[in-house]
């Protein structure tokens, strides 16, 4: 139970959901449970019933990459006709398209920072109460405060849910949808900046000006677990006909910035860089880095980052077993030491540059993170390893430089781009005796 939710019946979980375990194997697991059923997710995928049986529920491995993106691309077009499997392979490349638009566009994430910091300061007491009684699975629509929970309990919510929920909060409460995005944020095992923050921007009509999403009475009963919508209480505020849409703010056009193309795997000395590995990509094994020789690998918990992002107990759970597994695999893959560098209060960068020169290290090698939190420190760190001469040398996974260089505008340019090119660009990246296909 959360602590602070008194009585409330809990969240059933349903026969298939089992443990959210942060390993790489977990995450197999429940592809090759549900691999089987990608040819019925099209016709599917939108029904949210108990257990989540028609969805992959894998987002929060394909997140941190502990399971990529490519390995699953590789594996369903190795066994299914592409036709057959289409939607599922645009909903997994739809991560990759809103994680390349969010690169193109880093403005619309320090928006959204300042924003969220502006209305948490500045807010009229009225809506941060209710907000928080939202929050909190009080707002008294019944089937909208099951999901609140849900997200709470689990860290999970199927897309269709996080739709209903994000419309509701922002057309039926017309809160502000930060507030609403830094929830899910803190609570979901997947949180992405790019995926929320863009998603929540879609949901409120910022995204795709003059299209907001509206969460329907008719589309709840349509697709919605009857059981879950058998408590009516304030369902009648999603009424087709009176949910409207509300009103926004003018934005202007977020700038486009051009990213750098990155190396793969760094052209450095053997043996005499360290590897630093993150939660934006816990397998640098099946990347480029695999080919490279570090002389120390470490995963760092950063407490000062942490704490400005609040996450859930749920979520510091999940990163901290991410980590474990990373370094675990790491130790096999490397042979090296692997460590864990807890970052009280000196911060990560000087925990990094602490240790490089302990170990007599050149420098540190790291995937570069993609536009978010980590990605806010990207300069710190250069700075404190240049104040103790260190060098840092960012990599990036060839799969996000070929899908980001289409992801500038809308989503269908760019699957029509990606689409011929991604079983090329698959091949030789599945793993399919790993994956058990
Ligand atoms: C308001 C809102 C907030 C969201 N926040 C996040 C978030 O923080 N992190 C996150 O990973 N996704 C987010 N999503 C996207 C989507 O809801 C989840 O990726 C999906 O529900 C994960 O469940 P699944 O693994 O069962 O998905 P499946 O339907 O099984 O899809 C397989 C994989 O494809 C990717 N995917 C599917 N749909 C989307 C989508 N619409 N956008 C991006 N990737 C997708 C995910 O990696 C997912 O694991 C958000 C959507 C909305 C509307």
């Amino acid at each position: 139970m959360v602590p602070g939710m008194g009585d409330e019946a809990g969240v059933e979980q349903g026969p298939e959901a089992g443990p959210w375990r942060a390993t790489r194997e977990a995450g197999l697991d429940r592809w090759r449970g549900f691999a089987p059923r990608a040819s019925r997710y099209a016709a599917l995928r939108n029904r949210v019933e108990p257990g989540h049986p028609h969805v992959s529920r894998l987002s929060p491995w394909v997140r941190s990459r502990l399971v990529t993106t490519e390995e699953l691309v590789g594996t369903l077009l190795s066994t299914q006709r592409f036709g057959a499997v289409e939607k599922l392979l645009q909903e997994l490349v739809w991560r990759d398209y809103w994680k390349g638009w969010l690169e193109w566009r880093p403005g619309v994430w320090l928006a959204y920072q300042d924003a969220l910091r502006r209305v948490l300061r500045e807010g009229p007491a009225s809506v941060l109460d209710r907000a928080d009684a939202v929050m909190a699975g009080r707002g008294g629509v019944a089937v909208m405060d099951r999901f609140a929970r849900e997200l709470m309990e689990t860290g999970y919510l199927h897309n269709h849910a996080r739709m209903w929920w994000a419309g509701y909060w922002c057309h039926v409460e017309r809160l502000p949808w930060v507030l609403g995005a830094d929830f899910f944020y803190r609570h979901l095992l997947d949180a992405d900046p790019a995926s929320n923050t863009l998603g929540w921007r879609w949901v409120a009509g910022l995204q795709t000006r003059g299209k907001a999403y509206l969460p329907r009475r008719s589309n709840l009963e349509r697709y919605g677990a009857p059981e879950w919508l058998s408590d009516t209480r304030g369902i009648e505020r999603l009424d087709d006909h009176v949910v409207t849409a509300c009103p926004l703010e003018s934005e202007a056009p977020a700038a486009r910035v051009r990213w750098a193309s990155l190396p793969e795997v760094p052209e450095v000395t053997p043996g005499r860089w360290g590897l630093w590995v993150h939660g934006e990509d816990l397998t640098p094994e099946l990347s480029g880095l695999g080919r490279f020789r570090p002389g120390l690998m470490v995963t760092v918990m950063d407490a000062r980052v942490l704490q400005g992002h609040r996450p859930s107990a749920l979520r510091l759970d999940w990163m901290k077993e991410g980590l474990a597994d990373a370094r675990r695999r790491a130790a096999a893959h490397w042979g090296c030491p692997a460590l864990q560098v807890e970052a009280g209060t000196e911060g990560f960068p000087e925990a990094l540059a602490r240790l490089g020169s302990a170990h007599g290290l050149e420098g540190w090698v790291a995937m570069r993170p993609s536009v978010g939190p980590l990605g806010d420190a990207v300069e710190g760190i250069e700075h404190a390893l240049a104040r103790a001469g260190l060098g840092m040398k960012w990599c990036r996974r060839r799969w996000d430089e070929a899908m980001w260089a289409h992801a500038h505008a809308g989503f269908f340019p760019f699957w029509e781009k990606v689409a011929p090119r991604l079983a090329e660009a698959a091949r030789g990246s599945a793993t399919q005796g790993d994956l058990g296909l």
